[in-house]
């Protein structure tokens, strides 16, 4: 991403980023999730805030809406001047202020080879998703908004893993009702069917800040009224979701499923609201699927822990790794400083992987991924080899997951994930994948 104009707003009052004139990149102290809805890419063709990680909502929006992006990038607003000459390069996070012209020519021409990788890897998008020894594993794509949906299609997303409706909350002055959410709902289940379209009820709390819905100010948001918890305490909201769901699954493939689940007695009082919004619905003889599959969202340690408990009770299961390697390591996703503590594969990350695939299996349901932990082709051969059943991510991922996936067998990943599994530390654990990679699929990294 090169780019000569540069909108900087340090010192600025928090602004829309909305009227922009010209093409800018968007220097900030930080922007919310609900600011990157904002963005017109026309305009605004990326952007670099001195807070936030990897796996911020605000990073997996941009991801999302393919504008690039480098967060976390401490001290950066005070060093920019206004119409400098600035890169970014949103994979390896770097940032090159006024970069010198052989530079310049260097980082266009690394642009126009991922912009030619990228065409290369969109010829996979009808090849299936199977491994070389016949494992298929499906692959879906997370959507924030019905307007991803045809980059959903044009990766060859086999349906949607992970809707995260929240994002139809934000920027507004009332909620939505129940007709407007129906409305929402049933145009990606529309949009995707006969593919199954997963729908997260509402997951607000902790860097998704909703004010109409939340209690006020909490003094630790993460482990707030958030997400399953506020819905269960606003139960006339959470109905509203429900009834606009259910009424969305009688126009295609829908599964439901509750975010940071703790223990069973959510499961049972949410999927007891469910019961009483089908009768409703029975009643009124408005149609919805009758066998709606519900699950639940594996974030939490206490449902790793209890996994085989929360098995008997849902369809299936969805690990969240972004909020289960924040809450397994006390790592805040947004914090900059720690990003380097933020360890997919520390032992105790791969070990509560492992538990809950067994715990899924041994109850005969699906164990899925939704984290970002999932687009990460270089996880690919231990998730397979953990056991996963399906993987859902960034659309723009897809492509690139399914190439090594193609060019793995199962027995061979089974065997990587089991001596990831050996070591003490995550660095051990990176540096033997990287072997592996290097070995097996360097070329397959462009
Ligand atoms: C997760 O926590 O991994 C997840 C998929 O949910 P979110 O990123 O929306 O918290
Ligand atoms: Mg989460």
């Amino acid at each position: 991403m090169v780019e000569r104009i540069l909108r900087n707003m340090v010192g600025k009052k928090h602004e829309p980023l909305t009227g922009i004139d010209g093409k800018v990149i968007v220097v900030a102290h930080d922007l919310s999730p609900s600011d990157i809805l904002q963005i017109d890419k026309t305009t605004v063709i990326g952007f670099i805030t001195e807070m936030g990680g990897k796996t911020s909502h605000t990073s997996i929006l941009a991801r999302a809406l393919e504008i690039p992006a480098v967060v976390g990038m401490e001290r950066i607003a005070s060093v920019v001047t206004e119409n400098a000459t600035i890169i970014i390069d949103g994979f390896t996070g770097v940032v090159i202020l006024n970069p010198d012209q052989e530079t310049f020519r260097d980082y266009l021409r690394r642009k126009q080879h991922y912009e030619y990788v990228e065409r290369e890897l969109l010829k996979l998008k009808d090849l299936p998703a199977v491994t070389l020894d016949g494992f298929a594993m499906i692959l879906k794509a997370n959507v924030e908004i019905v307007e991803e949906v045809p980059s959903v299609r044009r990766h060859g997303a086999e349906g949607i893993g992970l809707y995260r409706t929240e994002m139809l909350f934000f920027n507004r002055e009332n909620l939505p009702d129940e007709e407007e959410q129906f409305h929402a709902y049933a145009e990606i289940v529309r949009e995707m069917a006969p593919k199954p379209v997963t729908i997260r009820t509402l997951d607000v709390g902790g860097d998704k800040v909703l004010t109409d819905l939340n209690l006020g100010d909490e003094a630790n948001p993460a482990l707030g009224v958030r997400a399953i918890r506020l819905s269960l305490m606003q139960p006339e909201a959470f109905r509203a979701q429900l009834r606009a769901i259910l009424r969305a699954s009688a126009h295609g493939k829908v599964r439901v499923f509750f975010p940071m689940i703790s223990g069973v007695d959510e499961v049972r009082r949410a999927k007891a609201i469910v019961e009483e919004v089908k009768q409703e619905l029975r009643r009124a003889f408005i149609p919805f699927d009758e066998e709606i599959e519900i699950g639940i969202m594996i974030e939490i340690p206490s449902a790793v822990i209890i996994a085989d408990l929360l098995a008997r009770e849902v369809d299936f299961f969805s690990v969240g790794t972004n909020d289960l390697i924040q809450y397994s390591l006390a790592i805040d996703r947004t914090n900059e400083h720690l990003s380097a503590l933020y360890e997919p594969l520390h032992p105790a990350v791969l070990r509560s992987l492992k538990m809950v695939v067994e715990a899924a299996h041994g109850a005969g349901i699906a164990a899925c991924i939704c984290g970002e932990m999932a687009g990460e082709p270089e996880y690919l051969p231990i998730l397979l080899g953990l056991g996963f059943d399906e993987l859902s991510m960034n659309a723009v991922s897809i492509p690139r997951v399914k190439k090594i996936l193609r060019r793995c067998t199962k027995k061979e990943a089974e065997a990587v994930a089991a001596r990831a599994m050996t070591y003490a530390t995550a660095q051990e654990a990176e540096s033997y994948l990287r072997s592996v990679i290097a070995a097996r699929f360097s070329d397959s990294f462009d």
